[in-house]
């Protein structure tokens, strides 16, 4: 079977490497080089957690995706993966966390509840009054992405993947038609669209069995009312907390209450904090803007949550795009009137450490076996409950 993928995030990378592995014939497409800081998943660091409330998918997915970003891991020699350990801050007996914690027993993930004065020994401080618990998830940790995405890339290449770069843009059926940072223009320059999979680059025509489309904040674009994503602007704050704030040691956290996480201070790069209320606004081809408006809250909460940070020197800023779902569930689904097209995207904030599972499913869906599931379909959705956080802001 011939695949071309378009896209070399955590999604099409992982597909790439998945499908490559197997033996497949993969063609990976991408405007960019992998990791690049303009794709959500570019960036240093993401989390890895299993907990995701009650929903078994995810959990059993996040759980799956260890596994395999391990395998990964023994194939490259590096350490993608680093786990540190992740802390769920419960303002509440029967919240989230509560959800999560009988979720991940039920499916033998270790977690710990913790009484609030136990937690203050996972932080060098710990502001404690307003927490019922906290859940401690040991083997949680955080993913090194950018180097995790081009891993991805380069061992679906050691597999026999071919890599392509330019910008390809949907062309009638399944046809897909590129050009090096081209538009739609620049394809019908290059010989106009034409029947089946096939892919036009610098001159030659590619052909495939399926056409895979994972282009994280540009698949709306792509496909218009089909997938309905927001595309947002994210803000990650680093902090210096000095030594006592290094990871491996401090772990990982996220209040899904008050919508705001991070990590201690992994690779040097300082105390990740952000807010992760929905930013404004930012189209996927805007220059990224620079970082800073979220610190005020950021502040606010660094003071109520780890009072020792108040004060912290900012170390930098940096903005990236969420690209979400109106119920932050995946997309991933056949295109209703193109057969052989597959629509794979919607991380909404929390699909990067999923990459390789998700991957695992789609590749068996595209030899035809186990069909995805539907709630990644296509088209509108109502608005759902956030796996990622709560959103609602810390003020
Ligand atoms: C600030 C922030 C924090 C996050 N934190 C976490 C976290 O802690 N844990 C977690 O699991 N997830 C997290 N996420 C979410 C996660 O990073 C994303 O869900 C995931 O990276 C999406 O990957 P993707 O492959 O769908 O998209 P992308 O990484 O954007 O990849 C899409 C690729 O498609 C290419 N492309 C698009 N259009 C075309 C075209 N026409 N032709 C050729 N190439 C094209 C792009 O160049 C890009 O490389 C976070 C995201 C952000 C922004």
């Amino acid at each position: 079977m011939q695949i071309v993928i378009v896209g070399a995030g955590t999604f099409g990378a992982s597909l790439a490497w998945s499908l490559a592995r197997a033996g497949e014939d993969v063609v990976l497409v991408d405007q960019f080089e992998p990791g690049d800081a303009r794709a959500t998943s570019g960036g240093e660091s993401r989390l890895i957690r299993c907990g995701h409330g009650a929903d078994e998918l995810y959990t059993a997915s996040a759980r799956r995706a260890r596994a395999l970003w391990r395998e990964l891991e023994a194939e490259t020699g590096e350490q993608l993966m680093v786990e540190i350990g992740m802390a769920w801050f419960a303002q509440r007996e029967d919240g989230w966390e509560a959800e999560s914690e009988r979720a991940m027993a039920a499916q033998g993930i270790p977690c710990e509840r913790l009484d609030p004065a136990e937690g203050t020994k996972l932080f060098p401080s710990l502001g404690t009054a307003d927490l019922a618990f906290v859940l401690y998830e040991p083997e949680a940790g955080v993913l090194r992405a950018r180097r995790a995405v081009q891993a991805l890339v380069r061992q679906a290449v050691a597999h026999g993947a071919k890599r392509v770069r330019g910008r390809a843009v949907p062309g009638g059926d399944t046809t897909v038609i590129t050009a090096s940072g081209g538009n739609a223009n620049d394809a019908a320059a290059a010989g106009g669209a034409a029947p089946g999979a096939r892919l036009f680059v610098r001159g030659e025509w590619l052909e495939g069995d399926a056409v895979v489309w994972a282009c994280g904040p540009w698949l709306g674009r792509l496909f218009g009312d089909l997938v309905p994503l927001t595309v947002t602007c994210q803000e990650l704050l680093f902090f210096d907390g000095g030594p006592a704030w290094r990871s491996p040691g401090v772990p990982g956290w996220v209040d899904y209450d008050l919508a705001m996480y991070g990590t201690g201070d992994l690779d040097e790069l300082g105390v990740k904090a952000a807010l992760d209320k929905e930013g404004p606004p930012l189209d996927p081809d805007a220059d990224l803007p620079a970082a800073g408006a979220t610190e005020p809250d950021v502040r606010a909460y660094l003071a109520r949550r780890f009072p020792a940070l108040a004060d912290a020197p900012l170390k930098e800023g940096r903005c990236c795009r969420y690209e979400l779902s109106a119920d932050s569930n995946f997309i991933a689904a056949r295109h209703p009137e193109h057969e052989r097209t597959w629509i794979v995207g919607g991380g909404s904030g929390h699909g990067f450490k999923h990459g390789p599972a998700l991957a695992e499913r789609v590749a068996h869906a595209l030899r035809g076996g186990e069909p995805l599931p539907e709630r990644f379909g296509l088209g509108q959705r109502a608005a759902g409950r956030s796996f990622r956080t709560a959103g609602s802001g810390v003020r």
